[in-house]
């Protein structure tokens, strides 16, 4: 690694919101300052980009961990170690996603992120969702919605909590979604038994977020539409997970089609849902408490049900584009101004543009990572 006040990168294929085109990237103190034709402000650094693509740093919405760490470990050098792997699959801002559990364990794990470079803040999954629909989670430490439960659980960390998942039909649900957005956080429908009609009112109320669409809820039915039906018909932004396991191909293919022929593609997000498998060989991890097995590509409970995943957003990147045809650039806007979008962050992060941060990474013509760029420092991918 190497860190670096002044960076000029050479002879790249900038990735901008404009399209794809030839040209240089030069970088001052964290902030792309010069993009295309670039005059050498003097003896600077170089980095050759060789016709790479250089792209804006992608951004999860949802990671409980990678490298053998876990979120939940309350461990700010854990959560260190988490953030530098998915930084070499081209990561350069995530979520902590904080799964239920005792009330000083949760607020311990959100203390131990706030600071850590690559993390932007903290997505609770709970502890406010239907224990009917807990998937990996331990329904033991779910909660009813209530405001007092919330705001214990909460306070202090206003501000850093970026998204809440809750689910809808749960009594006093509703009432949560204000609550939410009252920090500054993004209401998202997840882990939820809802039907259309539970699900677009909550949706009508501000949520504004769907949490793995298709995953923990009720299926698209042509009788009973659900969650899915609902979330696809609002104007919520997206999360798929498109390692192939959690969704199939087509279903990822159906959400995309569907979305680009509403002219909505931009409501749709990427994530991993990555545990502290990912970046692993097969065996034993942890996801909070639970014990989960990564076998052959594919994280499990003792009882076969599916526990997150060992994806990277890289690898979620060259999926999205086999599964729906996507082209390199259409599927980097699903890791970048999108996510940056539902953050309020996309003025700052996401898109390479002249005054954005200077969180980049290259990529080679198969969208392997070569190497990325966050906080001035150059780390080398692991495509
Ligand atoms: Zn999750």
């Amino acid at each position: 690694m190497e860190k670096t006040g002044t960076l000029l990168i050479r002879n790249a294929r900038l990735v901008t919101p404009t399209g794809v085109r030839e040209g240089d990237c030069l970088v001052q103190d964290g902030r792309i300052v010069a993009l295309g034709e670039v005059r050498s402000p003097g003896p600077v650094p170089e980095l050759d980009a060789a016709g790479r693509y250089l792209a804006p740093g992608f951004l999860d919405l949802h990671v409980h961990g990678g490298a053998g760490a876990d979120f939940m470990d309350g461990d700010p050098a854990a959560a260190r170690a988490i953030a530098r792997f998915h930084a070499q699959h081209g990561t350069t801002g995530l979520l902590a996603t904080i799964v239920p559990g005792p009330l000083d364990r949760m607020r311990r794990a959100m203390a131990a992120v706030i600071g850590i470079p690559g993390i932007l803040g903290i997505h609770l999954e709970g502890p406010f969702l239907n224990p009917e629909k807990a998937g990996a989670l331990d329904a033991g430490w779910l909660l009813p919605p209530g405001r007092d439960a919330f705001r214990r659980l909460a306070a202090g960390f206003e501000g850093q909590i970026k998204v809440v998942t809750f689910a809808p039909e749960l009594p006093g649900a509703l009432d949560l979604v204000a609550e939410i957005g009252a920090i500054g956080a993004v209401p998202s429908i997840g882990h939820t038994a809802a039907t259309y009609e539970q699900a677009t009112a909550a949706l009508v109320r501000g949520a504004r977020h769907v949490t793995h669409l298709g995953n923990a809820m009720a299926g698209l039915h042509h009788r009973a539409p659900g969650s899915v039906g609902a979330a696809l018909l609002s104007t919520a932004s997206l999360e798929l997970i498109p390692d192939g396991i959690h969704l199939h191909p087509a279903f990822f293919r159906l959400a995309v089609e569907f979305l680009r022929g509403r002219g909505e593609l931009h409501r749709l997000c990427l994530v991993t849902d990555a545990t502290a498998a990912a970046g692993m060989p097969a065996g034993s991890y942890r996801l909070g408490d639970r014990e989960v097995r990564l076998e052959r590509g594919e994280v499990h409970l003792a009882d076969g049900t599916l526990a997150g995943s060992a994806l990277t957003l890289d690898q979620a990147l060259r999926n999205a584009v086999g599964f729906a045809h996507l082209s390199p650039e259409g599927a980097l806007t699903l890791v970048t101004t999108n996510p940056a979008r539902v953050l309020g962050l996309d003025a700052e992060l996401g898109s390479l543009a002249v005054g954005t941060r200077a969180d980049l990474v290259l990529l080679d013509p198969e969208l392997a990572v070569s190497a990325t760029v966050c906080d001035g420092e150059i780390s080398p991918g692991r495509g």
